[in-house]
């Protein structure tokens, strides 16, 4: 073998260790700035590692940044453009991470795409979303909900596999701070006529973590679900923005049961929502707020793009929607 010949080998062995060095230390990145919950559970924010008080917090929740529906609402147009999404997104990414202190996770309730699986222009939303988002500040967690238009309107089990792949499990629990979360699927309420196996699957999950609430000694119980249980009030007429009228007492019956004391919803594009109360058998009231909260992205009425500040108190939740400009930078437990 000539000099040169040699050369060329040894060169081409070079690069063949070189390669397998980059691929065998640079295993494929997470391609998801979200928490991808796995087994309706989410590492690192279980019971044994969160289950303790630790003293108060704050979270954020906001919801629906759904990039392409300003638009189609505002302008007409197909839903293939969402620069005003990507500012309001990025927007309200930067105002968190001003936050002092900084919250301990926020929480994104839904709609988080326009697109509906399957459909033109949901790889470059998904894409969008998770350029702005993966912005955050990495010591914030974000957990999602997943809204009608990230699972479809209708579901099939194709729709949901899509949604699985991008965002992990649709239902889920995890704990911060003392306080035990649970996030379900509001679609499997409002249209299971195409997952019947899959619906019963959640509600059967569902039943055994409502019963674990019951039993636990977590300072609250915090329901996320995308479709709100109601606007207004419990006895509003059926709509396409809310949980059908047959369905939401025994909803609210089951989640008092289980000690839920707040509910925060997205999907209506509008600040709603209430209270709603019964009288327990002992004589005591179990009251639930209906938390309904406006967009990130496309206003329906008239209210600001924005986001809801919640402060964790050991025996209260509250929560403050924010326009982004007003924003707050320090949050006060007093
Ligand atoms: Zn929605």
């Amino acid at each position: 073998m000539s000099v040169s010949a040699l050369n060329l080998v040894l060169q081409i062995c070079v690069a063949a260790i070189f390669c397998c060095e980059v691929i065998m230390s640079n295993p494929p990145a997470s391609t998801s700035c979200f928490i991808k919950a796995r087994n309706h559970l989410v590492e690192n924010y279980s019971e044994e590692t969160e289950g303790s008080w630790k003293g108060s917090y704050a979270f954020v929740f906001a919801a629906d940044p759904q990039p392409g529906l300003i638009n189609q609402v505002e302008q007409e147009g197909n839903g293939s453009n969402w620069d005003r999404e990507i500012e309001l997104m990025n927007e309200a990414v930067n105002a968190i991470n001003e936050l002092d202190p900084l919250p301990k996770f926020v929480f994104l309730g839904g709609d988080i795409l326009n697109a509906f699986p399957g459909q033109q222009y949901r790889d470059e939303q998904y894409a969008s979303v998770q350029a702005s988002f993966s912005r955050t500040n990495k010591n914030i967690p974000i957990f999602v909900a997943s809204g009608n238009h990230d699972v479809g309107n209708v579901p099939t089990n194709e729709t949901r596999d899509i949604y699985n792949q991008e965002f992990g499990d649709e239902y889920y629990t995890f704990w911060v701070g003392g306080v035990f979360y649970i996030v379900i699927d509001s679609q499997y309420l409002f249209d299971d006529s195409l997952t019947p196996e899959r619906s019963a699957a959640q509600e059967t999950w569902f039943t055994s973590v409502l019963q674990k609430a019951k039993n636990s000694s977590c300072k609250h119980v915090v329901l996320f679900m995308h479709i709100p249980l109601f606007l207004d009030n419990v006895d509003e007429e059926d709509n396409y923005f809310s949980i059908k009228k047959a369905d939401r007492v025994l909803l609210l019956n089951k989640f008092a049961d289980a000690g839920i004391k707040t509910v925060f919803h997205g999907h209506y594009h509008r600040q709603a929502g209430g209270e709603w109360s019964r009288t327990n058998e002992d004589g005591t009231e179990h009251t639930i707020q209906v938390v309904v909260s406006s967009a990130i992205g496309c206003q329906l009425g008239n209210q600001q793009s924005g986001i809801n500040i919640v402060k964790v108190t050991e025996n209260n939740i509250s929560h403050t929607y924010y326009p982004m400009s007003e924003i707050p930078q320090t949050i006060s437990f007093d």
